[in-house]
């Protein structure tokens, strides 16, 4: 394999394997979920997580608890999905850590690859024109060097067949972050810290917008409106790589909704 024949000139696909092969040579790679060594022929995660992750299958279902609670919130989607739970202290928790904190940009890159495959897969995301991952603010993305969202977007677009716009939507203000607030604080926090720099390039398409975890939903909420105010000519998906199970089985502080019991969410919680 490593002896080329100049007859044949080294396509872009087998550089990128040999670049692949020497990097495994130094750096023998572990799953980034469980922490075990990949076998071979696994891709992303190992064969036994792929087998484990709680995928959701929203992705596939029009009517499913993530959109419901965003039109709770009166955020008027077109279709909204999350790709699997997110439970604290498990596994796939560390996954989302991976590409958030230690430069697991790649990660991001081959977990949007599958989600932006299933997605394709379920159809309901056919006529989606442009991806648009919720922006972190200027400083934050220099402090970590990049924003995870963005290769998730890259991924799933590369899928998706369309394009990833990241220059349209701005955060405006440097906030904190929410961990450790109150849950009205979370919400003022993220209130109006959004901006639309240029409206036409979003115009008259039906946008994706692309986040890592859904929890409270605020974040995303709040990007969307200011979206929506400054677009209204547009059409307005959502999809997040993770959601938090926890979140979906409370009742939200800012919707009139009751909190839906667990036997109506069965379906959706058993992997
Ligand atoms: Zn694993």
């Amino acid at each position: 394999m490593w002896i080329l024949n100049e007859m044949c000139p080294m396509s872009e696909f087998s550089i990128r394997s040999i670049a692949d092969d020497l990097f495994r040579l130094f750096f023998p790679s572990v799953c980034p979920a469980c922490g075990r060594p990949m076998t071979e022929g696994s891709r992303t995660i190992c064969t036994r997580c792929r087998g484990e992750i709680p995928l959701t299958g929203f992705c596939r279902r029009a009517d499913n608890p993530v959109a419901e609670r965003l039109r709770e919130l009166k955020l008027p989607v077109v279709n909204a999905c999350a790709f699997y739970f997110y439970v604290a202290g498990s596994d796939f928790r560390r996954l989302i850590h991976a590409f958030k904190y230690r430069g697991g940009w790649r990660l991001a890159v081959e977990m949007g690859e599958w989600f932006g495959a299933e997605m394709k897969e379920g159809g309901l995301y056919d006529d989606v024109e442009v991806l648009v991952p919720v922006p972190l603010h200027w400083r934050k993305r220099l402090h970590r060097g990049y924003n995870q969202s963005e290769y998730l977007a890259e991924g799933m677009a590369r899928m998706l067949g369309c394009e990833v716009d990241t220059r349209s939507v701005v955060r405006r203000v440097h906030n904190k972050s929410q961990a450790l607030s109150g849950r009205d604080r979370r919400w003022e926090n993220v209130q109006g810290i959004f901006g639309v720099r240029y409206p036409e390039r979003l115009n008259g398409k039906h946008i994706l917008l692309v986040d890592d975890v859904f929890t409270s939903g605020f974040t995303i909420v709040s990007c969307a409106e200011e979206i929506l105010r400054q677009v209204p000519d547009c059409r307005l998906s959502v999809a997040t790589l993770a959601v938090s199970r926890n979140e979906l089985l409370t009742a939200h502080p800012l919707s009139p909704g009751r909190a839906p019991k667990k036997e109506e969410y069965e379906y959706f919680l058993e992997p």
